[in-house]
């Protein structure tokens, strides 16, 4: 029996693949790596490739490297790389050893560049970018050799040291791979290795003017670690040609158990962005609090929201991994939270919404004391205090003067409902503000009723919810929306103007005064709401709606 075989997980391609090389004995272990650009945060995206590479490293007792593939200094940063670490950990993946960087190699990358120019298979090119950029020909003609093309090694030596020398000016010439101009894969038309960079690297300093490209230093990096499998996104597919070529053609790599790429579809969600060019772009314009706006596809804006590591890393099992590209249903993701919380969020109330209830047969001045279940499948978890007296709060939803039909199950002039989990009251008038607004609603009660149904037979269907008004504690409620109004915003280059004005809205209510010292990020159910947590930047009393308790979306649709 193969170690997958012993897991009780969905197999997919990648899995038969490992199944297979560990049979054989081409590899003898599984080493994936999890490589992502320090130039922004992660995102739902990234979190499936991280489930997927960290995943098979633990089912098949292998490892995984966190790899920092920080080749391109420009757009990179030091606050990447720690939200990055802070996010794989937070998502309950532990990385091989330390983190790596691409930039440790540099000067290994760079004495393979050599090995290449000695073997006559790289050399130096002064073309201008628009005289490559036409010599590469299209998709239907083949590209014309360089100029530069049939420099001789020694040369190309000599030519590629005063690169590294800082002899050059930036973009007056790069090293390029000698492969083949007519592949009819563009990557292989001798493809840039090297270009030059007089910028400040934030691993390296000012050691290095010349910055290898992805397709050359991606493959070293995961040889140099020992990568056994190198799993990337199908946009890769042609490029595994050039990470084959430059492998075969480096001695202490041409080998049988060296890496190989295999390449998996991304995931595209609806209603969102994914590339950290847009997620940059929302950041900047201000359109959003930050890269952890509760609305952002980041880990950390979902990890604020109130999603779980548990939630994520069942939403990568459920989407599975293919090789067909797809749009994924919000809905999925978040039936893989609604299913979490369900089972482990504590019950609360809260009324985000509120109208001041006055229930005129209390005694004035007398406040009760109720033992609610924290939930009420799960007694193990035990009671909480709540309170109960004649000022209350309810959901200005859950009062209409006349009742629209039988089916109404909340309160309206004359109409019953049961307090969650304390009184029947009857709604008996009202006052509103000059606007028409309910401003106080008043009830009775019938005090026979706290956790029994009336006396009389009576029957009284609908159940609200509601705070007890001198024990309430004010809090803000922020709920969020689709952030885009349309389902592929990535297609439209001006994704902006389809952003979704009604994506935040703030509220001002009351919560259980428990809930005073709640934790950041830990979840609650607000019973008939949704599930909510602690905003964990705001100083006050926050809560960020993570999920409404049912798919209310998929059904308007
Ligand atoms: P973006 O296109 O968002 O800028 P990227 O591919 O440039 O992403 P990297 O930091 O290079 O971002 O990605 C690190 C790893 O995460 C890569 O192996 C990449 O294939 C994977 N990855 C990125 N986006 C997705 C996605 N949407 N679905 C699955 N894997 C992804
Ligand atoms: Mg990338």
């Amino acid at each position: 029996m193969s170690q997958n075989e012993a897991i009780d997980k969905p197999t997919n391609f990648i899995r038969h693949i490992i199944d297979e090389d560990l049979a054989s004995h081409k590899h003898d272990h599984v080493h994936t790596r999890f490589p992502p650009e320090p130039n922004g945060y992660l995102h739902i995206g990234h979190a499936k490739s991280i489930c997927l590479n960290f995943g098979l490293a633990e089912d098949y007792n292998g490892a995984c490297n966190l790899r920092f593939d920080d080749t391109n200094p420009t757009k990179e940063d030091i606050e990447y790389v720690e939200s990055i670490m802070r996010d794989v950990a937070w998502l309950g993946f532990k990385w091989e050893g330390e983190p790596r960087y691409s930039s440790n190699y540099f000067q290994q990358f760079h004495d393979y560049a050599v090995e290449l120019i000695n073997k006559g298979l790289a050399y130096v090119d002064f073309s201008s970018p628009e005289e490559m950029r036409e010599a590469r020909g299209t998709l239907k003609e083949p590209g014309k050799n360089s100029p530069y093309r049939d420099t001789s090694a020694d040369e190309n030596l000599v030519l590629f040291t005063k690169m590294r020398q800082g002899e050059f000016k930036e973009g007056e010439c790069v090293l390029r791979a000698k492969i083949d101009m007519a592949s009819s894969f563009m990557c292989m038309r001798d493809p840039t290795l090297y270009r030059i960079r007089f910028e400040t690297h934030h691993q390296t300093g000012d050691a290095w003017c010349i910055y290898p490209m992805y397709d050359f230093a991606h493959c070293i990096s995961d040889a140099i670690e020992g990568i056994s499998h190198s799993l990337c996104t199908l946009e890769f597919q042609d490029n595994r040609r050039l990470y084959d070529w430059v492998l075969d053609n480096l001695d202490d790599f041409n080998k049988p158990d060296r890496p190989h790429q295999y390449e998996f579809s991304r995931l595209n969600l609806a209603y969102t962005v994914m590339s950290k060019r847009k997620l940059h772009q929302l950041v900047d314009d201000k359109l959003v609090s930050g890269w952890d706006d509760p609305r952002m596809p980041t880990v950390s804006g979902m990890r604020r929201r109130g999603y779980t590591p548990a939630s994520l890393r069942d939403f990568a099992e459920r989407i599975g991994i293919s090789k067909v590209d797809s749009m994924t249903e919000m809905s999925i993701l978040e039936a893989s939270i609604r299913d979490d919380l369900n089972v482990v969020a504590p019950r609360t109330m809260g009324v985000i919404d509120p109208i001041k209830v006055i229930i005129e047969n209390y005694p004035e001045g007398q406040v009760e004391s109720i033992q609610a279940p924290v939930h009420p499948q799960n007694e193990e978890m035990g009671k909480r205090e709540i309170f109960f007296s004649r000022e209350l709060y309810i959901d200005r939803a859950d009062f209409i003067e006349e009742a629209p039909n039988k089916k109404w199950q909340r309160l309206a002039i004359d109409k019953e409902v049961r307090l969650r989990n304390a009184y029947i009251v009857k709604a008996e008038r009202f006052e509103t503000d000059a606007a028409g607004n309910v401003t106080t609603l008043y009830c009775s009660y019938d005090p026979e009723t706290l956790g029994k149904n009336p006396a009389d037979g009576r029957k009284v269907k609908g159940v609200i919810h509601f705070v007890e008004a001198t024990k309430a504690v004010p809090a803000e409620f922020r709920l969020y929306d689709r952030l885009f109004t349309v389902e592929n915003p990535g297609k439209s280059e001006d994704f902006e103007s389809v952003l979704n004005p009604e994506s935040l809205k703030i509220m001002q209510g009351f919560v259980e005064p428990n809930l005073a010292d709640s934790v950041p990020e830990v979840a609650y159910q607000f019973e008939r709401e949704g599930y909510f947590c602690r905003d964990n930047k705001s100083e006050g009393l926050v809560f960020n709606k993570t999920v409404g308790l049912r798919d209310t979306w998929t059904q308007a649709q």
